[in-house]
């Protein structure tokens, strides 16, 4: 059984290795790399917003992973190693998983990770456009955020592009009778993904007409006039930092949403590398 507190946890911590069996263009801003290999069996799938760190070669090259995965345990051990050798962690989304036998491109399990191509100087959204067959890389299983309480008839779902992974994991997860509404903010009309969202659910693409414009503020203004019911809504907000915290504030405050009934996550930064 996982580990339920605020958000589930894996019963079980252990820094898997996995490599790239393929990856390609999605669209004008994603990039999916498929990892798998004999590692991946160790993974346990719980679906919705699943997510994990993902461990790849540092700057000489190597795939240097620590040995211990507690949560302390490995962030003091890669503090130690030197700034050459230790790898870049970034946290990652599972997009889709397929168990050993029904993998895409061999027998073992597969897992499905969809980068946001933002930039040169981001490690991580640098490897996933260079990320070639046979690449190492460790991942360490964290577990899901998206937790939709039984008194919470509708499920609110606001994002960015870096969140569209984990509001497609948690629509198709969810309940198949869940009423709700998902805003997620693209950068481009084509960036737009099939979502297996149940009947109730409407999902609203919002297009970043202003490719200046700040990320977040097209899909604020959209949830500020949206139609949302006045009681027993959840809410998972993610992307941003201030995306998430600003539509947490309006929703607190406007629309008088219980801060417990609301789940929001600064998935990164304006000018800041997450490492
Ligand atoms: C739980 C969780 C799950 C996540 N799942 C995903 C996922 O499935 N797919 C995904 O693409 N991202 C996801 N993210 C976000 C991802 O971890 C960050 O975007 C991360 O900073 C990318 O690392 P990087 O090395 O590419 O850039 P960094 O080195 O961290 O940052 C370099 C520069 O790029 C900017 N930057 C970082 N991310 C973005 C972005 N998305 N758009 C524009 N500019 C950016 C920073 O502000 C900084 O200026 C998730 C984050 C969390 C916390």
């Amino acid at each position: 059984m996982a580990k339920r507190t605020k958000y589930v946890k894996p019963e079980h911590r252990e820094i898997l290795t996995a490599e790239v069996l393929a990856s390609k263009r999605l669209s004008p801003n994603f990039v999916r790399v498929t990892i798998g290999g004999e590692g991946l069996a160790g993974y346990t799938s719980m679906g919705f917003d699943q997510w994990f760190r993902l461990f790849m070669p540092g700057k000489d090259g190597n795939l240097r992973l620590p040995t211990s995965a507690s949560s302390l345990g490995w962030y003091a051990q890669y503090l130690m190693m030197g700034k050459e050798t230790r790898p870049v962690v970034r946290n990652y989304t599972v997009r889709d998983y397929r168990a050993a036998g029904f993998g895409e491109f061999g027998s073992s399990a597969e897992i499905d990770i969809d980068f946001v191509s933002h930039g040169d100087d981001s490690p991580a959204s640098t490897w996933a456009n260079n990320a070639t067959p046979g690449d190492r890389i460790g991942l360490l299983d964290e577990g899901i955020m998206y937790q939709a309480p039984d008194h919470c008839a509708f499920s609110l779902l606001v994002g960015d592009e870096s969140a569209l992974p984990a509001i497609a994991g948690s629509l198709r997860s969810a309940p198949r009778e869940l009423k709700g509404a998902a805003f997620i903010e693209i950068p481009h009309a084509d960036d737009a993904q099939e979502l297996n969202e149940p009947e109730g659910v409407q999902v609203n693409w919002v297009v970043r007409e202003d490719a200046h414009a700040e990320t977040g503020t097209a899909v604020a203004n959209a949830v500020r006039t949206a139609d949302i019911p006045s009681a027993g809504v959840y809410a998972f907000i993610a992307g941003e930092q201030k995306l998430a915290s600003g539509v947490r504030r309006h929703l607190a405050q406007e629309r008088e949403i219980p801060k417990a009934d609301i789940t929001f996550t600064g998935y990164w930064r304006v000018g800041k590398a997450a490492g």
